[in-house]
């Protein structure tokens, strides 16, 4: 048997023994080497071969991926590794490199108990290190660090070893600074990482070592001694005595939590049912025998098995040929194969228990994010909120009108798989929108859509989505929405909310939809907390995206049977504004009086929706809308010779210079500039520089669009929409 059919066998084997489980990924910024990493502890662990390590790529399925260097799959690799004569098995979960697609970390955080937090010894920890790790500890999971690349700060930057020291002391202390931010309270303290306590390594993913302090004791090896064999080009000889799979894995085993000690404090993070309950106690306890509850996420495509959900168990087992529900879906589904994930193999198996990762087919509703159970009553896992919402559209429809039918197909499975995406379809005209987070993010599902599935498509130039906000209030200038047959008026008031109060509702934190009666006490309480009116907000009706409707009004007849339509039209107005009907952001909106036909038959929806909606937009206008463009942070770095290009690319795009660091040779441009103004910038950034430019970005909010562009790009909206040149709030009263 050769060494991996042996350790494929033994994977099967230790998945029994929950001790002897690890299941982690890598957070890190682009570029910073987490591809090279997973590689080499793929290889490390004998799942491929090492000579090629840190040159191909195990984790990245997908060819597009490879050429662009950006992690698209968050797939995952099994492997076993030996520490002192015992066998465990390592779950590595991939997570995307790339901030176009925050979703899928999210979701991969959700399968592991720990995580390495990768940061590159030159640049140190990046805003999007501190996005991932923030993302991880939110899902309380547990961190260590790993400085890499240490080899480039010898050789290349020639720093001496003092500067050495200095430099790994500085981003220890920023990563440490993260972890008191954004760990939960019990953990600030007891997840600090320290070089003393082994929960720092250091080392080289591309040359195949790493050090920790456990194992230089082990090994007798020096930081003196690893400068001198990276000066003196002996980086094979320490690869040999200090191989990184060796080091990171044997502090994956001694310093990150297996399933049976995190589950009992992850569950109650992410599942709200009662931890009494038999379930409850089963998932808290991991414990194979009881019930199954898994938790899928990522959906991926195999070229040949079709549709293969992975996910997480976290109570029970799951087997081949049984029937499951995800929670859901109508009816259950049989499962046709369970699998492992072992290296690019999947390897099936009559079934996987719980603290495990399991591969399924068969189950066609399953998606990301979804709960399986053999219970339809089973209380799914808690929904995992998104850091970023959509800002960029573009229209697809298929070339050849035959190909409709696999084409509306191909796109269910796509806004499946990625959750950060969002399809609209028109079945009869075959034209579908997609939303994601950036122009680069919808390439590349369109290219899976031509290259995987086949189906070539026709692509509109990509759109901004921008939102609609108010700049004031209309406090005391309530405006009036009549009914169509007059008898029903509503006045309302609306106002902008503080940016904490929209960053927390973004977050999730006081929930979303029809706020039930029964919580909005408890929900009023909430908004206490960030300094609002809580008796106010207690008489809240419901919450849409960041914005909250509440009824300020007292002892009107017949409101309540109409609370449902209220609260419907809000919604509407909360999806299409009234200037160009785009998305409303961070508005709070106040029923202040309301007059109601007596006989419950002429207040239906058809009168009392048109009513709230123009008594909403009416105030939304009287209140002074603002249109808010989504903005995006770009990191470019580049040679000195090169900078003047890269920042005069920035400045004409509207984009502002926020800091220039230089190291060596090469400066780091940040800047910060409208994504409206980004299409193109990569191919413009890389004529600039001649192709010497590195780049990568990430969306951070909403800005107010400049007034001297709002009547223009409001114009071009509305012309696209087909609306009338100029929303008139005079035309919202029915009369
Ligand atoms: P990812 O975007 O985080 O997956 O990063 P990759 O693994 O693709 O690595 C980015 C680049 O850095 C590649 O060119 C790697 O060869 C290089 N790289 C990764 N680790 C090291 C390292 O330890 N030393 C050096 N010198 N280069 C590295």
């Amino acid at each position: 048997m050769g060494r991996k059919e042996d350790n494929i066998k033994k994977a099967t084997e230790v998945m029994h023994i929950l001790p002897q489980i690890r299941n982690l990924c890598i957070a890190a910024h682009i570029d910073h080497g987490k591809t090279t990493l997973s590689d080499n502890l793929i290889a490390g662990a004998g799942m491929m071969s090492e000579d090629l390590a840190g040159k191909s790529r195990v984790l990245d399925f997908d060819d597009q991926e490879s050429a662009r260097g950006i992690t698209i799959n968050a797939a995952s690799a099994s492997m076993v590794h030996e520490v002192d004569g015992t066998d465990y098995l390592i779950n590595l979960i991939d997570t995307p490199g790339h901030v176009d697609f925050g979703g899928d970390v999210t979701r991969a955080m959700r399968a592991v108990d720990g995580c390495f937090i990768l940061a590159c010894a030159v640049e140190g920890p990046m805003p999007q290190t501190e996005t991932v790790v923030r993302q991880a500890l939110k899902e309380k999971v547990k961190p260590v660090l790993f400085i890499n690349k240490v080899d480039r700060l010898i050789n290349e930057l020639q720093v001496t070893p003092e500067d050495m020291m200095e430099r790994f002391k500085e981003t220890i202390t920023k990563v440490n600074k993260l972890i008191r931010q954004f760990a939960p309270d019990e953990f600030r303290k007891e997840w600090q990482v320290s070089v003393a306590d082994g929960t720092v390594a250091f080392g080289s993913a591309y040359h195949n070592w790493g050090i920790t302090v456990p194992y230089m004791a082990k090994s007798g090896i020096s930081f003196k001694d690893i400068f001198e064999h990276c000066h003196n080009e002996e980086q094979k000889d320490l690869a040999r005595k200090a191989p990184v799979h060796e080091v990171l894995l044997d502090m994956a085993v001694s310093k990150l939590p297996g399933p049976v000690e995190a589950q009992p404090y992850r569950i109650p993070n992410i599942w709200t049912g009662d931890l009494d309950s038999e379930i409850g106690k089963s998932m808290v306890n991991c414990d194979p025998e009881a019930e199954l509850a898994m938790m899928i996420t990522k959906i991926w495509m195999d070229p040949h098995a079709g549709e293969v959900a992975v996910g997480r168990i976290y109570s029970g087992s799951i087997n081949q040929g049984e029937s499951v529900f995800a929670i859901g879906a109508a009816k259950p589904e049989r499962v046709q194969q369970v699998s492992m994930m072992v290296g690019g193999d999947r390897i099936t198996v009559p079934k996987v228990v719980a603290g495990n990762i399991a591969a399924l087919t068969g189950i066609r509703s399953a998606a990301a994010g979804v709960t399986l159970s053999r219970n339809n009553d089973f209380i799914p896992f808690e929904a995992i909120r998104h850091y970023s919402d959509p800002v960029v559209t573009v229209a697809v429809e298929p070339k050849s009108m035959k190909d409709l039918p696999k084409f509306i197909d191909a796109l269910r499975s796509l806004a499946k798989s990625d959750a950060s995406l969002q399809v609209t379809t028109n079945q009869e005209t075959g034209e579908a929108l997609l939303a994601g987070m950036g122009e680069l993010h919808l390439e590349i599902t369109v290219y899976r859509l031509e290259e995987e599935q086949n189906i070539k498509v026709k692509v509109s130039p990509p759109i901004v989505v921008y939102r609609e906000s108010i700049e004031s209030n209309n406090h005391g200038r309530s405006f009036e929405g009549k009914s169509p047959n007059r008898h029903n008026r509503f006045m309302m008031e609306v106002e902008p909310m503080s940016t904490e109060v929209v960053e927390a509702l973004r977050d999730g934190h006081f929930g979303n939809g029809t706020i039930r009666s029964g919580d909005s006490k408890e929900v009023g309480r909430k908004f206490g907390e960030f300094g609002m009116d809580k008796d106010l907000m207690r008489k809240i009706y419901a919450i849409s995206g960041t914005n909250v409707l509440v009824n300020d009004t007292k002892g009107i007849q017949g409101l309540h049977e109409t609370r449902e339509l209220i609260i419907e039209s809000f919604n509407e107005v909360c999806k299409k504004g009234p200037m160009a009907d785009e998305p409303v952001m961070g508005m709070m909106v106040r029923l202040v009086d309301a007059k109601l036909h007596e006989d419950a038959i002429h207040r239906g929806p058809a009168q009392t929706i048109p009513a709230v909606r123009n008594a909403i937009k009416g105030a939304m206008l009287r209140a002074r809308t603002v249109l808010m463009e989504p903005m995006q942070r770009s990191h470019v770095s580049v040679p000195n010779d090169w900078l003047g290009q890269v920042t005069r690319e920035i400045t004409n795009r509207r984009g502002i210079i926020e800091d220039m660091p230089s190291e060596g040779e090469a400066t780091t441009v940040i800047g910060t500039l409208p994504v409206a103004e980004t299409f193109g910038f990569s191919n413009d950034i890389r004529a600039a520089s001649q192709g010497r430019a590195i780049w990568n970005s990430e969306n951070t909010g909403f800005e107010v669009l400049p007034p001297q562009l709002f009547d223009k790009v409001v114009g071009e909206i509305r012309t696209r929409k087909g609306l009338k040149p100029e929303p008139n709030p005079e035309s919202y009263y029915s009369d």
